[in-house]
């Protein structure tokens, strides 16, 4: 109860916020710093992404014109031959002359290994290999049923293809309609080494770690750099999701793990135009964000730090603060401390009698005030020395808190060998239970004689309820006084009320009844 109203000022949560403040106020520190963090880490792995993309990118638009600059000219083969055949004068020619035409047209492509002409069949008509015989047929490759359907008006490239010669290199074949006087004459078919490609990878520097490949839009690898077989790793069929997204946009960019060498690694591709083919560009992850994850584990690094420094002051200040309340409250309970006996001293006793007096008044409740006197106190004084009856005063005190023992009590010395009780909610019969079992422990200490020399008590008991009551605390205390001086005229050791009251009920309705 002294505790609770040592510290009315900072009391409850205001005082949970004073205490706590220095905390709170560093926790929302580190947490606005980690955000910060965490936002220049987001800008940064966007900024890092976007770089390596655009690079990327840029590399790719090149290759990718290359590209399609290769397939136009090996297009312009066919489609210049086409025109030549159709041409009446040279229509009329034997088909060895047309072999030997075409052948040297050819001559001057190194990767075109042939350049073939199928009738409608899809059997071999001419051919630049010149030895050409109708034995040999097309008629089921795709990329003759292709052309014969009429549906396509370009060229077909075909990417599944034969090995030329014995040599390990894979060809592709694009092929083209031919249709003179609107009626369709047969295919033209251009095969060409995929070496070209692979040799036009190797010059062009990707970087370390970097991958680029040419992919059929199949979802087969044409040609890659850096090849695993050392051949441009050809047909190596992509997975479902990759083919997916190159179906699904002319360009873009998407993060995977290689088929082929088991590395992650951010993509950029392009669609070369015109063409089913895709080129892609991959960077290892570990190169885009490298830097990245360095400077974010500096930077966590170093967040981490301020935000342990930041804590570690506001509990630090926590702490002050803490001591600073406690030894407010150590100080604000001495100055309502009696310094010999422990108890409460007359200004706490005061305030307790005002506060609980009025109350008692507003709930029309029971409040009764008891004043004890040690009898012949100097006397003991005397006859023992001051210091005994020091001790003499603080075993009347253990005898009261002994005897007092509900928390709204208090137990108070007013002076000099006076104390005093505040009762809230006890009858005056109550009160007077509880003194006299301290005045009776009093009086067989005297009989017993050992310990420090000991004293009887007299005491006044007066209550809210008293006949007439109390108009105010003085009257109360009066009351109490003027019993006390009975007790001793009475013959001391004994206890005295301020009025009567029937000794066989103590409750209030009961006595009320009983006097009116
Ligand atoms: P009675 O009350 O029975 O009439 O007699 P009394 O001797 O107790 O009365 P009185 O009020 O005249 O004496 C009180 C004495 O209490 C005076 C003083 O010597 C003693 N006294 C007062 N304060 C203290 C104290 O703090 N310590 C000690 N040891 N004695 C004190
Ligand atoms: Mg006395
Ligand atoms: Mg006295």
């Amino acid at each position: 109860m002294i505790e609770a109203d040592a510290n009315v000022e900072r009391s409850g949560f205001g005082r949970f916020l004073w205490i706590n403040s220095p905390v709170i106020f560093c926790l929302l520190a580190s947490i606005a710093l980690v955000v910060a963090v965490y936002n220049y880490s987001f800008y940064y792995y966007n900024f890092a992404k976007d770089q390596a993309i655009s690079q990327a990118q840029e590399t790719i638009r090149r290759v990718v014109m290359d590209v399609s600059q290769v397939f136009y000219s090996y297009d312009s083969i066919l489609k210049s031959s086409i025109a030549l055949l159709g041409d009446e004068a040279i229509a009329i020619l034997p088909d060895g002359t047309k072999n030997r035409l075409v052948s040297r047209m050819v001559a001057q492509f190194p990767y075109v290994t042939s350049v073939v002409f199928l009738d409608v069949g899809g059997a071999v008509r001419i051919s630049s290999g010149g030895d050409a015989t109708a034995e040999q047929t097309y008629g089921l490759a795709d990329f003759f049923r292709e052309q014969v359907s009429g549906a396509l008006v370009g060229p077909y490239l075909a990417f599944t293809m034969r090995t030329w010669f014995d040599r390990p290199d894979y060809q592709v074949a694009i092929s083209r309609r031919m249709t003179y006087d609107g009626q369709f004459k047969g295919v033209a078919v251009v095969f060409i080494r995929l070496s070209d490609f692979r040799d036009q990878f190797t010059n062009i520097n990707i970087g370390a770690g970097n991958m680029i490949a040419l992919v059929h839009e199949s979802g087969h690898i044409l040609t890659r750099k850096p090849s695993k077989d050392g051949r441009g790793d050809f047909g190596i069929e992509l997975p479902k999701a990759d083919k997916a997204r190159f179906a699904a946009a002319s360009e873009g960019t998407f993060v995977a793990t290689s088929p082929v060498d088991g590395r992650e690694r951010l993509f950029v591709f392009q669609r070369v135009p015109d063409w089913p083919l895709d080129l892609v560009f991959g960077v290892p992850v570990s190169a885009v964000y490298g830097e990245w994850r360095h400077r974010m584990t500096l930077a966590g690094m170093g967040a981490a730090l301020v935000c342990a420094g930041f804590l570690f002051l506001g509990f630090r200040l926590r702490r002050e603060r803490i001591r600073r309340v406690d030894a407010e409250a150590a100080l604000e309970q001495l100055s309502v401390t009696d310094f010999l006996t422990g108890l409460a001293n007359r200004r706490r006793f005061d305030e307790v009698l005002q506060r609980e007096f009025r109350r008692a008044l507003r709930t029309d409740a029971w409040l009764s005030v008891v004043i004890i006197d040690a009898d012949r106190f100097k006397a003991l004084n005397d006859r023992h020395g001051h210091s005994a009856g020091d001790e003499t005063l603080k075993r009347i005190a253990a005898a009261i808190t002994q005897n007092v023992r509900r928390v709204t009590d208090l137990a108070a010395r007013l002076g000099g060998e006076e104390f005093a009780i505040v009762l809230p909610d006890t009858s005056a019969a109550a009160a007077f239970e509880i003194v006299e079992r301290i005045r009776l422990a009093m009086e067989a200490s005297v009989r017993h004689e050992f310990g420090p020399p000991s004293t009887t008590l007299s005491a006044g008991i007066a209550s809210t309820k008293d006949r007439p009551p109390p108009d105010n605390v003085a009257g109360l205390l009066e009351a109490a006084d003027q019993a006390l001086y009975r007790a001793k005229h009475g013959g001391r050791n004994r206890t005295e009320l301020a009025a009567a009251f029937p000794a066989d009920l103590d409750d209030a309705t009961a006595s009320d009844a009983v006097l009116s």
